[in-house]
């Protein structure tokens, strides 16, 4: 088992978004959570990455372990650079005013001479050939799909072996939702792993080999896809009936 997510409390302040959250994901699979606005999908990927308040909230009780470690008392920076874990957050936070090249480069800074940034940047230009297209364009310039790409791009040049991504279909036009997906399944054959949140609850559940179904900070169901796929209370709550 790679990440596991033990009876996991945390709280905003004195308002607890999770309580008693278990779940978890072998090497090399892709897992989705999902369940409606305000279950703690987001909630729970910043307290893996160990985002400090107020972006991410205080653990109250339980732990998360990475290859059988808690990642508890391990500072954000090195959940990225040691453990080689990153997060797509919601919303892309790219650097508008950098280029495509500015914004994948900044994140290989803890990665310092690594002669492999050379090879992840070709890999990441071969996957989005518009972001080679636009390397040198402003990062805000971009249409909303390319700045996902680009969000994308830049978790993989932390060189990261766990992708956590938050609502990477949003506000995407169908077509680049399943090409997002599509990219992510390979990147998963290639050795990824990923955790993805997802609103758009069937797309995600075909391309993940395991789902959870989160409800006000509280697993409610889970399984392979396939049979989350054909639950009817699953079906009827989150999956358009
Ligand atoms: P969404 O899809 O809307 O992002 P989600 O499943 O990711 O939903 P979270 O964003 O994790 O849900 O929110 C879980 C709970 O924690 C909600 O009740 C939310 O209001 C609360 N919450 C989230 N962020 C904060 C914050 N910074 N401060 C206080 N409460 C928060």
């Amino acid at each position: 088992m790679l990440l596991s997510i033990e009876n996991l409390y945390v709280k905003y302040g004195n308002i607890e978004a999770l309580h008693g959250l278990s779940f978890h994901v072998n090497e090399g699979e892709i897992v989705t959570l999902i369940g409606a606005n305000g279950a703690g999908k987001s909630t729970t990927q910043k307290s893996i990455m160990r985002l400090p308040p107020p972006e991410a909230p205080k653990v109250s009780g339980g732990d998360i372990l990475f290859k059988g470690k808690s990642l508890l008392n391990v500072e954000p920076h090195d959940v990225v650079s040691k453990l080689h874990i990153a997060l797509v957050p919601e919303g892309r936070h790219i650097f508008g005013n950098l280029s495509v090249m500015e914004n994948l480069m900044l994140a290989t800074y803890a990665r310092k001479n690594d002669p492999a940034i050379s090879r992840d940047l070709e890999r990441i230009f071969d996957l989005f050939p518009r972001l080679a297209e636009r390397r040198t364009q402003r990062s805000d310039t971009l249409s909303g799909g390319e700045q996902q790409m680009l969000a994308v791009g830049r978790a993989l040049m932390t060189s990261c072996e766990v992708l956590l991504l938050d609502e990477p279909s949003m506000g995407l036009a169908p077509l680049l939702m399943y090409e997002m997906f599509r990219t992510l399944k390979e990147l998963n054959r290639e050795g990824l792993t990923i955790i993805v949140v997802e609103q758009n609850a069937r797309l995600a559940l075909q391309v993940a080999s395991r789902g959870y179904v989160l409800d006000t900070g509280e697993i409610v169901a889970q399984g392979p896809s396939d049979s989350l796929l054909n639950d009817p209370e699953v079906k009827k709550a989150y999956l358009g009936g």
